[in-house]
This record gives structure tokens, C-alpha cells and sequence, in this order.
């Protein structure tokens, strides 16, 4: 491996991306039946999901929670302080369960995590020392770190699997699931409009509206119900758009400070990435938010496809989807767009070793 020095000293070391492994229908089904073994055997539940929660986290956070309690099984939902309280605009979601320590008795509990591709991405170590650990999740890059790994790639969001279980272990589709399920669903396919957006994610909207989900409430709780500081931020974001290489890459970086000024916290910059990947001509979008630690943390979103962002992700240690990944990073700005820069035009033009990164 070659190493690359920064200007600054600081120094990375991209690796080519490590080609993911193929999982078969009948492995998927199997993994399927283990989770539905652990669900009907079991009867200690401790649920998690990536750290820094969104939609589809929560969702199936809830809606799992409400399944197990249906069944008359224990659980918990594990939520880091960090996290807590919860992002505003899922707070109408009922929030029972949730705790923000492990329980001390743990090794008899089946831990169960999330939306999460890696364990990385959930910052609890007492975790691992669940009685089991199930790893349910739809990130194509997902590491297979569990005992148990139900990671079905084809599942437009999460709560989609988590519907499924639902089905097969014939609980009853409650309004607060479902609507926990709703948010899961429209939040990670982009209210319909992402690549993921399978005639499955309509069949299961239809079935939850079906059972109870008031769509113009709904939408009006997780969209417009913005407190005014994201605007605030929203606007910084904007006012600070760069862009590169005829403007496939269009890039904004948000620094602590913008933080401070809008009196904002890293939740409240959610949707800012959805408004730079629909400027005309954009490849990728990318927003870098500066963290207390001075790092940045990175979203990347691919329009039309043509780059897959989840191996530029990979490449500086985060991951994700072809069209939506995100990683965390040391690099200043200007080494980071240098690197973006780099990264796009080695998967456009193959014009350079993806091994190297010029800075
Ligand atoms: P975000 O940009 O935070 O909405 O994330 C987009 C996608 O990338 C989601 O599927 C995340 O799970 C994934 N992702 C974001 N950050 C990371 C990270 N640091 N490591 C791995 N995956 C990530
Ligand atoms: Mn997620
Ligand atoms: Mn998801």
C-alpha cells in the first residue's frame, strides 16, 4: 500500500475498494429463518441502530420494538446519549422503550442492530456482548459483522424487512407501527423518488395506508414542522455552493461556526443534501459538516448513477449505498475536494489508479 502525505502532514491511505461479497437467494433465506428463530426462541430483546438516527433507523427501531412487544417479548431500544433527544421532526413517533444504557445483564439479551452496515457505526461496545447479535439491513456494503447476518440489499429502506418479519410472524399491522414504518419507507426512498423506489416499497405504502397512516398529517410532522434554525442553516448551505469539473461535482461545506451562527446541530442540516444533488448538471453532491472534533463528516449523494459514491465512501473508512454513502474524515476542505475530484473522474474517464490520490 502506498501511503500519501497531505500538505498538511496529516497523510491517508486510500485502499482500492475490496469487491463485496454475492449473497444467494437461498443464503438470504436462510439468514431470514435464523432472525425469525432468535425472534420465536428468545425473549430478552435489546434493539439498536447507526449512530446519528434517521428515518429509517427510527422507523424500524419503533416498529420492531412494537412487533417483539406484541409477541410479549422484553425489549429496549437502545438510543446514545448523543442521539437523545430525539431529531424534531420524529418526536410525534411514540418513544417507548428507549433507553440510554445497556441493561447490566446483557449476555442474556439478543441484541439486534439496525440499518447499520458496519458495528463501527454504533459507538456502544457493551453490543457485542449480547447473548446474540442479529444484524438486520439493506446496505449493499454491509461488513456481516453478526452472528446472524440479514442484510437483504433489494429492501428499499430497513422498516421494509422489518414489515416482512411482521407478516411472517402474523402480528397485527397497528396504526403506530405502520406509521413508524411510513417514516422508514418515504424518508429512505426520498418520498418515492429514489432508485429504490421498487414496486415492493408501493405495495407496502398501500398496506400501511391501509392500516391507519394519515399521509397530509405525516408529511406534515417529518416536513413542515421545520423549527426556523434549519432554514437559517439551509441558507448558509446554499450561499456557500461550490462546484467543480463543468459542475458535476457540487460540493458545500457548512463549518462549526456556520453551525453556531444558525444556532443549529448537525440533525437540523438533514434534507440541505437533497436540495445541492437537484442543481442541473450535478454527478455528485456532497455536504461536509464540520464536527466539535474538527473533523468533517461527509454525505455524498450519485444522481444518475454513473458514480457509485458508496466505493468513494469505502475508500476513507464509511460506505453506504451506490447512491447515497457517507464517511467521516480528517481531511480540511481543500484536500477533500481534491480527493472528490480525483475519485469522480477516476470512475467517469478510468483516468487515473483509484489506488492514488493527488493533493
Ligand atoms: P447520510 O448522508 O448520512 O444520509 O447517509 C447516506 C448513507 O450512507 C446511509 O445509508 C448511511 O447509512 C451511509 N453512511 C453515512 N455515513 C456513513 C459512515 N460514516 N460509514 C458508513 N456508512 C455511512
Ligand atoms: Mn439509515
Ligand atoms: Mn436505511
Amino acid at each position: 500500500m502506498n501511503w500519501l502525505t497531505t500538505p498538511n502532514g496529516r497523510g491517508y491511505a486510500p485502499r482500492a475498494p475490496a469487491p463485496l461479497p454475492t449473497v444467494s437467494a437461498d443464503a438470504l433465506l436462510a439468514a431470514r429463518e435464523l432472525v425469525l428463530a432468535r425472534v420465536r426462541e428468545d425473549s430478552r430483546f435489546l434493539l439498536a441502530a447507526h449512530d446519528g438516527l434517521d428515518g429509517d433507523a427510527i422507523g424500524s427501531l419503533i416498529a420492531l420494538h412494537g412487533l417483539l412487544s406484541a409477541l410479549g417479548k422484553r425489549s429496549s431500544i437502545l438510543i446514545g446519549p448523543d442521539d437523545l433527544p430525539l431529531p424534531t421532526q420524529y418526536r410525534f413517533l411514540p418513544p417507548d422503550g428507549i433507553t440510554s444504557q445497556p441493561p447490566p445483564d446483557i449476555s442474556e439479551w439478543t441484541v439486534v442492530l439496525l440499518d447499520c452496515g458496519s458495528i463501527e457505526r454504533n459507538a456502544t461496545p457493551a453490543l457485542r456482548q449480547g447473548k446474540h447479535l442479529l444484524n438486520i439491513d439493506h446496505h449493499h456494503d454491509n461488513t456481516r459483522f453478526a452472528a446472524v447476518n440479514y442484510v437483504n440489499k433489494d429492501a428499499s429502506c430497513t422498516a421494509e424487512i422489518i414489515w416482512d418479519l411482521l407478516h411472517e410472524l402474523q402480528a397485527t399491522l397497528t396504526p403506530a407501527i405502520a406509521q413508524a414504518l411510513y417514516v422508514a419507507l418515504i424518508t429512505d426512498t426520498g418520498r418515492f423518488m429514489y432508485t429504490n423506489t421498487s414496486p415492493t416499497a408501493h405495495l407496502m405504502a398501500a398496506e400501511l395506508l391501509q392500516a391507519g397512516v394519515d399521509v397530509p398529517a405525516l408529511y406534515r410532522q417529518v416536513y413542515e414542522q421545520q423549527p426556523l434554525r434549519r432554514l437559517t442553516l439551509l441558507g448558509i448551505a446554499l450561499g456557500q455552493i461550490q462546484r467543480f469539473d463543468g459542475g458535476q461535482l457540487t460540493l458545500a461545506v457548512l463549518s462549526a461556526a456556520d453551525f453556531d451562527r444558525a444556532e443549529a446541530n448537525d440533525s437540523d442540516s438533514e434534507g440541505i443534501i437533497d436540495e445541492l444533488r437537484a442543481i442541473k448538471g450535478t454527478k455528485v453532491a456532497v455536504l461536509a459538516r464540520e464536527d466539535r472534533d474538527g473533523e468533517h463528516k461527509v454525505s455524498l449523494r450519485s444522481t444518475d448513477g454513473d458514480v457509485d459514491v458508496s466505493e468513494i465512501a469505502r475508500a476513507l473508512g464509511g460506505g453506504g449505498h451506490r447512491r447515497a454513502a457517507g464517511f467521516t474524515t480528517t481531511l480540511t476542505p481543500a484536500e477533500l475536494t481534491a480527493f472528490l475530484r480525483q475519485q469522480i473522474a477516476a470512475q467517469l474517464h478510468g483516468a487515473t489508479d483509484r489506488a492514488y490520490v493527488a493533493v
